[in-house]
């Protein structure tokens, strides 16, 4: 079925990491009024590369979506050589779309995110607590634990650092760890792969709360509707990272409905 498309002019671009050839773009989709999507999803980009062919990728939606420049990659190059000087470059889009929204009521969550992947954990964070427009000082935490685990190779790669650092200085119950795979000497931060550090959490949580690990199955005899989990995680970046924090969670007897997860290859 042909999706329908819409044009998406870009109103604003901005380099976040220079190192890591990372752009901020902002757009407005010119032929709606509104563009109703949920914190996490994506929208499909539509152009031709210079062969002709018609390529389609998939970008997260971070309120405002990041894009990283992919060697040798077509689109992630045509995105960053857009032009945001008006009247503005234009792309077409389809979307939103995808299920890597978070699960309601509310519980303690797990956000996990490598590179890029951070993008649809910034549009969560900025529901949870709004800062701007009219739902500005809104709390939708509900007083749960929310950790953002958030892993690059270097400090440079560390989009909207300032803005989970101010985040967490705010909120108590927003946890702000973010970790690096190559840091350099002055790095007083955390180090290591992200995996390790969402363990640390799951173990330090679970004996806090007197629960065993690993944790007991579900009732069998319950449908999957009816499953009840007190913590989340939300994964997202390329597969091999969230491949690695699933299989650590599922050691844990973490059921497979509560690891929701979004692989950008
Ligand atoms: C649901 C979903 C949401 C996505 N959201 C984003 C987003 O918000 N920002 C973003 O930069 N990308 C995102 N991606 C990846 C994006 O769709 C493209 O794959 C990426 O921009 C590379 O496209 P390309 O045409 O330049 O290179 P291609 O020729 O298509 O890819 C070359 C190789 O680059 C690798 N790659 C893919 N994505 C990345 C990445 N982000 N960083 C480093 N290497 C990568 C893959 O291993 C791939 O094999 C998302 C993917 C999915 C499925």
């Amino acid at each position: 079925m042909a999706r329908e498309l819409h044009t998406a002019r870009l109103e604003r671009k901005t380099c976040i990491s220079e190192s890591a050839q990372c752009f901020h773009f902002e757009f407005v989709v010119e032929d709606l009024e509104s563009f109703p999507y949920a914190s996490g999803q994506f929208v499909s980009a539509v152009a031709n590369d210079p062969r002709g062919k018609q390529q389609t990728r998939a970008y997260s939606i971070a309120s405002a979506a990041n894009v990283n420049r992919v060697p040798e990659g077509f689109f992630s190059n045509h995105l960053a050589d857009l032009t945001d000087i008006p009247p503005g470059g234009t792309i077409q889009v389809h979307g939103p779309h995808g299920h890597f929204v978070l699960r309601q009521p509310i519980t303690d969550s797990i956000l996990i995110a490598t590179g890029t992947g951070v993008a649809p954990m910034r549009g969560f964070t900025q529901w949870l607590f709004p800062e701007n427009g009219p739902d500005a000082g809104l709390d939708r935490s509900e007083g749960k634990d929310i950790w953002l685990v958030y892993g690059t190779r270097h400090e440079s790669e560390l989009y909207y650092r300032d803005e989970f650092e101010a985040l967490a200085a705010r909120k108590p119950n927003f946890h702000f760890l973010a970790t690096l795979s190559r840091a350099d000497d002055s790095w007083k931060g955390l180090r290591g792969y992200v995996q390790d550090h969402v363990a640390r959490i799951v173990e330090e949580r679970a004996a806090r709360l007197g629960q065993p690990l690993p944790a007991p199955p579900p009732d069998p005899s319950l449908l999957p509707a009816e499953l009840n989990f007190d913590i989340y995680a939300y994964i997202c970046g390329l597969n091999n990272m969230v491949a690695g924090v699933r299989e650590k969670l599922t050691s844990y007897g973490w059921h497979r409905k509560q690891i929701v997860f979004e692989r950008y290859d």
